[in-house]
């Protein structure tokens, strides 16, 4: 530690990585200062009490792991209800089930059984060799379901053409025959009941915390607070765009208060045909049923990003991947700085898998760090 700091990690970003990582350094004994340029803690997960209905103020955040440390982890913080994510397709104005399972093959083709819906399966799945997200998809699904479902959505999300687009972005989604029309497959789902600013507050009980803070404001030179800084925003942002600016893709939410006790009969409906702008309306109040005579609806509508708004999704195309990949070499270079998040390890994280990140990289300085004490 140098004499002039006065903390020894300044944690930039007050989201998920960020207050796990604080919170494991404060009870191993550091002292941490977490700044974010918003008015708010909690980042891209923040929830916003509106007439008593916890709105997901940056799209719909629903947890879901198979990693039981990871879920035992978020329980400290926060009591979850047993929400489970069930969504419908809008298509053309018919709605169906989604994911594929037995119920959209009853949908489409009337069919009624496990087996037949193999059956169909099987013959309408193509044979691709490519590994982009177009042939990915057909391989899986076949044309009809894929025009219905995939194409639209996808293009308008990602603002590229299916065949450009890496699989990887869409193998979370599963294809079932059978009847369970959950989102997800894993083992603990939920949404924490006081919602999750909540949650990250009590991760950052006894932490430091400074809200409208730009870790890039010239007049502040953030860096001299602390021995070691953990930056949680975008990496290439971070070095001033010197290897070029990483893509990422950016929404715009609209929210909207409605006098009425319900708008749809679920929390997200999505809209996968190409001509409507937005891809899916959430409904709140679903998340965790809340009396109420009002209810809060959000429409999302991908868009370009540039510096200058958010970004959200990181575009990991080869092309990217390369210029990340020279990020990280110099970010391993200066081991004085931590890297850590969606933004900052350019990853399309979901939050158990930034806990998880989180948890393990503050392990790992925790046991360097004590490896260096023992060594001086
Ligand atoms: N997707 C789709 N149709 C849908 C929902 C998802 O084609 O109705 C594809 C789309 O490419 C999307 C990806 O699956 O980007 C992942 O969807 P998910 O709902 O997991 O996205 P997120 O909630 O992370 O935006």
């Amino acid at each position: 530690m140098t004499e002039a700091s006065t903390y020894d990690f300044l944690i930039v970003g007050a989201g998920l990585f960020g207050a796990v990582f604080a919170r494991e350094m404060t009870d191993a004994g550091y002292r941490c200062l977490v700044i974010d340029k918003r008015s708010h803690i909690a980042g891209n997960v923040y929830t916003n009490n509106i007439n008593g209905i916890q709105v997901h103020q940056y799209g719909a955040h629903i947890f879901h792991t198979n990693d039981e440390t990871v879920w035992n982890y978020v329980n400290r913080f926060a009591e979850f209800n047993d929400y489970e994510h069930r969504v419908e397709v809008n298509y053309q104005g018919e709605t169906y089930s989604f994911p594929v399972n037995l119920k959209t093959f009853q949908q489409i083709w009337g069919i009624e059984t496990e087996e037949e819906a193999e059956k169909k399966l099987e013959e309408i799945q193509q044979q691709n060799v490519g590994s982009d997200l177009e042939s990915w998809s057909l391989n899986q699904v076949g044309t009809e379901l894929y025009e219905r479902f995939i194409k639209g959505y996808t293009e308008k999300q990602w603002g590229k053409q299916a065949s450009d687009l890496p699989s990887a972005i869409i193998k979370r989604i599963p294809v079932r025959t059978t009847a369970d029309d959950r989102y997800f497959n894993d083992k603990y789902q939920g949404i924490p009941i006081n919602g999750y600013t909540a949650m990250v507050e009590a991760m950052l009980a006894g932490v430091k915390i400074g809200l409208n803070a730009d870790f890039f404001d010239p007049d502040q030179q953030w860096d001299k607070h602390a021995d070691r800084i953990v930056f949680t925003g975008a990496i290439d942002a971070f070095y001033k765009y010197k290897y070029g600016a990483l893509e990422y893709r950016s929404l715009r939410f609209e929210h909207e208060l409605l006098e009425q006790n319900e708008f749809q009969n679920r929390a997200v409906v999505n809209y996968t045909e190409a001509e409507i702008p937005y891809t899916r309306i959430i409904e709140h109040k679903h998340f965790n049923p809340t009396p109420s005579d009002y209810t809060v609806i959000t429409r999302e509508y991908p868009q370009a990003w540039n510096t200058e708004n958010e970004a959200y999704y990181p575009i990991r195309d080869a092309r990217n991947l390369e210029r990340y990949n020279a990020y990280k070499k110099l970010a391993e270079s200066q081991p004085n700085y931590i890297f850590g998040g969606r933004l900052a390890e350019y990853r399309y994280y979901d939050m158990h898998q930034v806990i998880a990140s989180a948890l393990s990289k503050s392990k790992k300085v925790i046991n360097e760090l004590k490896k260096t004490s023992r060594d001086v």
